[in-house]
């Protein structure tokens, strides 16, 4: 059988059953779609003969008892152990966002006409709302259109596996909106089955969304790689002071502002390889810790940034962080001098300059100074620290800030200081560089799919490398362990409240594509999916990019 233009619209009427089967990250509807595809699956004969092929497979310490569904086509031995993955996301976000019209956010055919009636949209998304070209629905467009052609293709195959050399492994999983639970289980046992088989992972294939990248981008773009990301924060130590003395202490709210003006939307400190910028890191949180008010300034201050990466490990953020803080903390002492000189003019009365002193460190650098000064013990304060924390069932972020500030509590150095560390989530990125034979190996299949796709169809179809939007995709490959060292020291909950399998990760990485399908305003209302495109050339890149990398000759 050939690739033909029946398989668009199977996928199109999967993906409308799909998204009708409601999968709200964190609920029991996840389990539903599992137990749809593992269904779908299981009545091709192939799977009948081959029951241990296909799985339904616990979450693992899953409270929702959640699960991914694994199945496997074996083609023809592939000397190597050639191994393709496709993995998709079953769960979707919330649907308040569609008001009162919720009911009706997973029906597709219902939603249409309803939805442009009870809200005001503006051109171009009216016209396309109420246009039979596009399709509307929470998860139609992320991803359930995706997870449909992963389907079709496993069935493709299922019915003629001889037409592949090697494994062609499909996860479906849950909780990528949430925590990649699904994701971080499943590389686990991918890791398990590349030990036990001698497997040799050539290369991951996601079909999440894609959509334009400025407004009037007709483009339609296959990413090679992932961009990731890391939640660097500023844990900003001042001197209070009473308002009636101000020159008299150092305000903790001046020096965030100073750290925040420097790094936020900053372009000099944007990632950039193969000439692929990064978005530039921006503030997600900044909050001192004062909880009353009084006329004394705030003393601590807790800032973090969302920091995207395309190639700088943990360390090289670290550093720029470390950076722009010292930067920071030093053009607020000049500046507080000058103030205070004119100040002093003013007044008549004689300036001497402030005693502030620059005092920037690592998380790591603090816990090793009060580690020499207190021993043992602080780690014994940490651990019922960690215990109350754990039973309030503290964010990732609460946890990691309290942490900073239980160990500076106990640091016998009191005076002005920035530390810098790391919070969860981690996202590692995903380079494809070229000159790397595995790299180079999905490189030439997606380019060779792309061309094909473009001599068919009008689209401008555009292969850009860094998937943009943070996802699953990150879990298929990580930075070498000397490089997880700066991350992890300098990570205060790192395996007390958030933990990662990295040695499997580690062991699996591999290159990573997007081939995903075309639409707008994914997490929005008016979450569409664009037919065309999407259930035309998309399944013929996936086809023909699969074809390549593991078709028998
Ligand atoms: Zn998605």
């Amino acid at each position: 059988m050939e690739f033909n233009a029946q398989i668009g619209d199977k996928i199109k009427a999967l993906a409308i059953e799909l998204t009708r089967i409601r999968s709200v990250v964190g609920t029991t509807g996840e389990i539903a779609v599992a137990e749809k595809i593992y269904e779908y699956l299981a009545q091709l004969d192939y799977f009948r003969q081959h029951p241990d092929r296909l799985r339904l497979v616990p979450v693992r310490d899953d409270e929702l008892g959640r699960m991914n569904v694994f199945a496997m086509i074996e083609g023809k031995p592939s000397p190597t152990q050639d191994t393709l993955l496709c993995i998709g996301h079953i769960d979707t976000v919330g649907v308040a966002d569609y008001g009162g019209l919720q009911e009706l956010a997973t029906d597709p055919a219902a939603l249409k006409q309803t939805l442009a009636a009870a809200t005001k949209f503006s051109e171009p998304a009216l016209s396309e709302i109420l246009s039979d070209r596009w399709l509307l629905g929470r998860g139609i467009l992320d991803m359930k259109t995706g997870v449909a052609a992963l389907m079709v293709l496993m069935e493709y195959y299922a019915r003629q596996p001889e037409a592949l050399t090697g494994n062609l492994v499909f996860f479906a999983v849950p909780d990528e909106e949430g925590n990649s639970a699904g994701m971080l289980s499943a590389v686990e046992d991918l890791a398990a089955l590349q030990a036990k088989r001698g497997w040799n992972y050539i290369a991951a294939i996601d079909t999440d969304f894609m959509t334009f990248r400025y407004p009037g981008d007709e483009n339609r773009y296959v990413y090679v790689g992932t961009t990731g990301k890391l939640l660097p924060c500023f844990y900003i130590y001042g001197e209070e002071t009473h308002v009636g003395e101000p020159f008299n202490g150092l305000d903790a709210n001046l020096l965030a502002s100073e750290v925040l003006q420097r790094i936020d939307l900053n372009p000099e400190i944007c990632d950039i390889a193969d000439g692929e910028v990064a978005l530039p890191p921006i503030s997600l949180h900044q909050r001192d810790n004062k909880t009353e008010y009084s006329v004394q300034t705030a003393n601590t201050v807790n800032l973090y940034f969302n920091y995207p990466t395309h190639c700088s490990e943990p360390a090289e953020v670290l550093e720029k962080c470390r950076v722009k803080a010292a930067e920071a903390f030093a053009a607020v002492i000049v500046r507080l001098n000058i103030d205070y000189e004119r100040y002093c003019a003013l007044s008549h009365i004689p300036f001497r300059r402030l005693p502030w002193q620059s005092n920037v460190m690592t998380y790591d650098e603090l816990y090793q100074m009060v580690k020499r000064e207190r021993g043992e013990e602080i780690d014994r304060i940490l651990a019922e620290l960690i215990e109350t924390l754990r039973e309030r069932r503290a964010d990732d972020r609460e946890v990691s800030m309290a942490i900073v500030n239980e160990v500076h509590k106990h640091c016998s150095d009191k005076d002005s200081k920035i530390v810098v560390y790391f919070a969860p989530p981690y996202y590692p990125h995903n380079f494809v560089r070229d000159g790397d034979p595995r790299s180079d190996r999905l490189l030439a299949a997606v380019r060779q799919a792309v061309a094909e796709a473009r001599q068919n169809f009008d689209y401008p179809i555009v292969t850009r490398k860094f998937y943009p939007y943070i996802s699953d995709l990150s879990y298929c490959g990580i930075a070498a362990a000397e490089h997880m060292d700066k991350l992890t020291e300098n990570m205060p909950a790192w395996q007390l409240t958030y933990r990662l399998p990295v040695k499997a990760i580690q062991a699996i990485s591999m290159p990573v594509v997007n081939i995903g399908p075309y639409g707008k305003d994914a997490h929005k209302l008016s979450e569409r999916v664009d037919t065309f495109y999407s259930y035309d050339a998309m399944p013929l890149i996936l086809w023909r990019t699969v074809q390549r990398l593991l078709g028998a000759s």
